[in-house]
């Protein structure tokens, strides 16, 4: 019987390790990525020196499967930390998680509304239809007046009510209900300690995956999926034919690649939202601010949402130890930023928020846009996605990742994802 031909497109770390994991069980796959390297969102960015990511890159781990498995694609080549993060708030460095942290705060009748309001939601079984409804009835009025709505609105570009209730929870520390005595627990959620590469960037991750995949094609950029001749035509003029797919390339790209999609499964592409983020990785000509991992900004005043510390997660990331740190605001749907206003404003944000004493201390700045940051839970969104993935498994396709999959995955997460569907796909062949 002939063999099967299984096609990956795009080589972030989904498809990096789909094709990983598709090698290991002796199966032979093309992977084909339209960048220069592979990576996506998890490469690294190397000038004057210093290594950015695509703002802070840290690997958490929920399952001891994906940490050996890291561990071992990066023999040894991996710190675990502590986090220290924080939440500026009326000029005070509150520790994050706030909803455990909010005994902090100078202010003590906001401290109070925090708890009685959390008190009150200890014991509610209220139902949610949002995001908005969802986190006021987890932690009460205080919490979400004051840290939780004005931080989510800022980010998420979208109104709370919009937002589906489970769409951040992974994310959000919930509370003891049976303990609120609610102070100093720092390190508490999904992301209490992580681990980072001791050198290289969160690139070196990626590299190591690409390493032991033969057959990985960069600079092919995908134009056409002709889904009834079961053929991928790419810019550079090169056509492939495939009897099983799996994409990675981000479902509203869709619409535009895949010929003969129905006009259902053409309305719900159409109708996904999703975030883009204008990201400022600045180098210093100083050592930066010590132990502090990254800052969270709630304010509408001030242009970025977080702030976090390049040099506190590995010193290599600078020349001779020297900081670096990323800001990054978050945009709709790719929309169209005013960049050069933008970056005046955010520069003279970090120094009024003292992040930097002064703009002399910039010995070099990469500004981005990521065009796909974060895919936007809305309320019909799980509907469509499931709606595009029907239609496309039953031509063969199988659409994962981050974008691919439009879920809010974390690197582990994409781990995951990939070893399910390659050994789907091998069950296949
Ligand atoms: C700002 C930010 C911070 C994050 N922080 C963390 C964190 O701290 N910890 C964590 O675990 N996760 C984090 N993540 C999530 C993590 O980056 C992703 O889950 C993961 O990298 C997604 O991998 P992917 O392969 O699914 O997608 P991607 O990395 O987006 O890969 C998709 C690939 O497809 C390629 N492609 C697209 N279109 C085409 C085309 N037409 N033809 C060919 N190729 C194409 C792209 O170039 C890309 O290489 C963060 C994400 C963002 C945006």
């Amino acid at each position: 019987m002939k063999k099967k031909k299984i096609v990956i497109l795009g080589a972030g770390i989904t498809g990096l390790s789909a094709a990983y994991f598709l090698g290991r069980r002796n199966v032979s796959v093309s992977a084909f990525e339209k960048e220069s390297q592979p990576g996506g969102l998890c490469r690294s960015i190397k000038t004057n020196g210093f290594v950015f990511d695509y703002s802070g890159h840290l690997l958490h781990f929920r399952h001891q499967w994906t940490k050996r498995f890291v561990n071992s694609l990066l023999k040894n080549n991996l710190k675990k930390h502590k986090r220290r993060s924080f939440i500026y708030f009326k000029g005070q460095f509150v520790p994050y998680p706030f909803q455990t942290n909010f005994a902090e705060i100078n202010d003590k009748k906001i401290v109070d509304d925090c708890r009685r309001g959390l008190i009150k939601a200890a014991s509610s079984n209220k139902k949610s239809a949002s995001f908005y409804s969802w986190a006021r009835n987890c932690f009460g009025r205080g919490i979400c007046e004051n840290f939780l709505y004005p931080y989510n609105e800022k980010l998420w570009q979208i109104p709370l009510k919009d937002l589906a209730p489970l769409a951040v929870e992974k994310f959000i520390v919930m509370p003891d209900k049976k303990d609120l005595t609610i102070s100093g627990r720092m390190n508490q959620g999904y992301n209490s300690e992580f681990y980072y590469p001791k050198k290289g960037g969160i690139e070196s991750l990626a590299q190591s995956l690409a390493k032991n995949i033969t057959s990985l094609y960069l600079n092919h950029e995908v134009k056409k999926i002709d889904i009834q001749a079961k053929e991928v035509r790419f810019a550079n003029g090169v056509k492939v034919k495939y009897d099983v797919l799996i994409t990675t390339i981000p479902l509203p790209e869709l619409k535009n690649i895949v010929l003969g999609l129905n006009k259902s499964v053409e309305s719900d592409l159409s109708a996904l939202r999703w975030l883009s983020i204008y990201l400022m990785n600045i180098g210093l000509n100083k050592k930066g601010i010590p132990k502090i991992h990254w800052i969270y900004y709630p304010q509408k005043t001030i242009p970025y949402f977080r702030v976090g510390f390049y040099h506190n997660f590995s010193s290599s990331l600078g020349p001779n130890s020297k900081g670096s740190l990323y800001a990054e605001t978050s945009v709709l749907n790719g929309s169209k930023i005013k960049k050069r206003d933008l970056n005046r404003k955010m520069k003279s944000a970090l120094k009024a928020t003292k992040v930097i004493t002064s703009l002399d201390e910039m010995s070099c700045l990469k500004d981005c846009f990521i065009d796909y940051a974060y895919p936007i839970d809305d309320k019909n969104c799980k509907k469509r996605v499931l709606r595009i993935n029907r239609f496309l498994s039953e031509k063969d396709i199988f659409s994962c990742g981050r974008f691919g999959g439009w879920d809010y995955s974390s690197i582990e997460d994409c781990i995951v994802v990939a070893k399910e569907i390659a050994e789907c796909v091998s069950r296949k062949v």
